[in-house]
């Protein structure tokens, strides 16, 4: 077992050296849905506010999902009901929001909202200055379906790009300082975002299609574009996208591994979608979970400079490179 070498001990002490980041999860979705105990601690789920500090966390992304079912403004006011849940919770147990460069140098956890698909946005600038406001500061563009800005990757054979207002919304997203997200949007609306944008793009959590074949997947094409815009890919747990069998730390390693082949150690992150799935590779069953993997790395001969990027230091870069202030 992992956790018994010299290396568990290095990895955590090495979490709580550098800033930890994990781009994507669902656990907001689980307090509103399920009374989930985030700020005091459950034993249920994958993550809650003790279990990240004693894996040395330091930014967790808490994404509002859209579920889709809403569009419109039923999709604007069920993701205002998933902000006011996290702010409840920040009240309970005094969280930390992230929302300005200098957050990003402090060395304690904190939390940055994003949202998973903008169909809250339905495609007006007015609704994302209202969410920039509420303290947004990372916009996936897409889930599976369709929405004003464009498709998703399950939109039919055909799927369509950016839409004439998704390139507004894209432009003004980055002139006020969001990252945008490109995990879940079709390929061709993928390619659409890589010609427009101005800013250092995101993937919040897809693995790599030539390790593992599955639609979630990045080809090693949109790799090495997500690297030459200077952005961040979080590699993440989501069984199905491993491999076909329930997968373990050993498969999360690959994908990292070719991601960083392809597109350089600068690229790779974190984005685990805890919360949002129902198993987890084995080794990695919740967010406490997280120092197995590190020393695991470690153990194959990552260098603590290399770890760093990984773990976190990537996604701080592209975060205070898409921010305003
Ligand atoms: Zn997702």
């Amino acid at each position: 077992m992992i956790e018994t070498t010299s290396y568990h001990e290095s990895a955590l002490a090495l979490h709580k050296r550098v800033c930890v980041v994990d781009a994507h999860c669902d656990t907001i979705s689980l307090v509103l849905d399920d009374g989930h105990m985030f700020a005091h601690g459950s034993h249920e789920g994958h993550i809650d506010v003790p279990r990240l500090r004693e894996a040395g966390m330091g930014i967790q992304v808490l994404a509002c999902w859209n579920e889709p079912q809403w569009s419109g403004h039923a999709a604007f006011a069920r993701c205002m009901e998933k902000i006011g849940t996290f702010y409840q919770e920040q009240r309970k147990a005094d969280l930390r929001l992230v929302t300005r460069k200098a957050d990003l140098d402090v060395l304690d956890l904190g939390f940055i909202l994003s949202l998973e698909d903008a169909a809250p946005c339905m495609g007006n600038t007015r609704h994302i200055d209202a969410l920039y406001a509420a303290g947004v500061r990372m916009i996936g563009l897409t889930w599976n379906g369709r929405n004003e800005i464009a498709d998703g990757l399950k939109v039919g054979d055909k799927p369509g790009g950016l839409t004439d207002v998704g390139r507004i919304c894209v432009g003004h997203m980055q002139a006020l300082g969001i990252v945008v997200d490109l995990s879940h949007i079709a390929e061709v609306g993928f390619w659409d975002v890589v010609a427009e944008s101005t800013k250092p793009l995101a993937c919040s959590h897809s693995n790599a299609k030539a390790v593992h074949d599955h639609i979630r997947n990045l080809t090693d094409a949109q790799i090495k574009a997500i690297a030459a815009s200077g952005g961040v890919i979080g590699v993440t747990y989501v069984p199905s996208f491993l491999s076909t069998e329930r997968p373990g730390i050993a498969e999360v390693i690959r994908h990292i591994e070719h991601i960083v082949e392809v597109g350089g150690i600068d690229v790779v992150g974190l984005g685990s979608d805890f919360d949002g799935i129902q198993t987890t590779p084995v080794g990695l069953e919740d967010c406490s979970r997280l120092p197995a993997l590190t020393a695991a790395l470690m153990e194959r001969g990552w260098k603590e400079a290399e770890l760093t990027k990984l773990l976190g230091a990537n996604w701080v870069r592209v975060f205070k490179a898409n921010w305003t202030c």
